[in-house]
């Protein structure tokens, strides 16, 4: 008999969907790291918020999809974005040393992610082991917490 998904089971396919944000005293850490793993990086597809984005796309010579800047709706494109279903793991270097314009949305997008089981990496040595995963090049079913007892009607 086959095995059963759970019915709570997300799949990812060896394809990973990675979302790249960094503010700004963190760019310069996140272009690094991602040059890099510039060729890693080319396997999977990638999206970011506008300055980001835009940086690791002409730096790297990569595709990105954008979205607006972070202090403009990106943070909150990409956390609707992970509740639809379309971002599968999110390399996000917040600054913890400077309060942003955009902070709630910062909060916001690190919850979000917590709710849907993504994979976070908020730091180099994070992004470090999530990118040297084998996991990476393989399906992986995320499984979903059921929070619904929890949400009250
Ligand atoms: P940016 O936004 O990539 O447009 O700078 C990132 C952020 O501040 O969340």
């Amino acid at each position: 008999m086959d095995k059963q998904e759970p019915p709570n089971a997300v799949p990812m396919s060896e394809r990973k969907r990675i979302a790249l944000v960094a503010h700004d005293h963190r760019k310069a850490d996140l272009l690094g790291w991602a040059r890099y793993n510039r060729d890693e990086l080319s396997n999977h597809e990638l999206f970011g918020t506008g300055t980001t984005g835009a940086m690791i796309a002409s730096d790297l010579d990569l595709d990105v999809e954008r979205f607006k800047s972070g202090p403009l709706g990106g943070d909150q494109q990409i956390g609707a974005r992970i509740s639809e279903g379309g971002i599968d793991l999110v390399i996000f270097f917040w600054d913890p040393m400077q309060p942003q314009p955009h902070d709630v949305d910062v909060k916001a997008l690190l919850r979000i992610a917590t709710v849907y089981n993504i994979p976070m990496a908020t730091n180099r040595s994070s992004a470090d082991f999530m990118i040297s995963s084998p996991l990476m090049t393989q399906r992986y079913e995320r499984t979903l917490v059921d929070y619904s007892q929890r949400i009250r009607g």
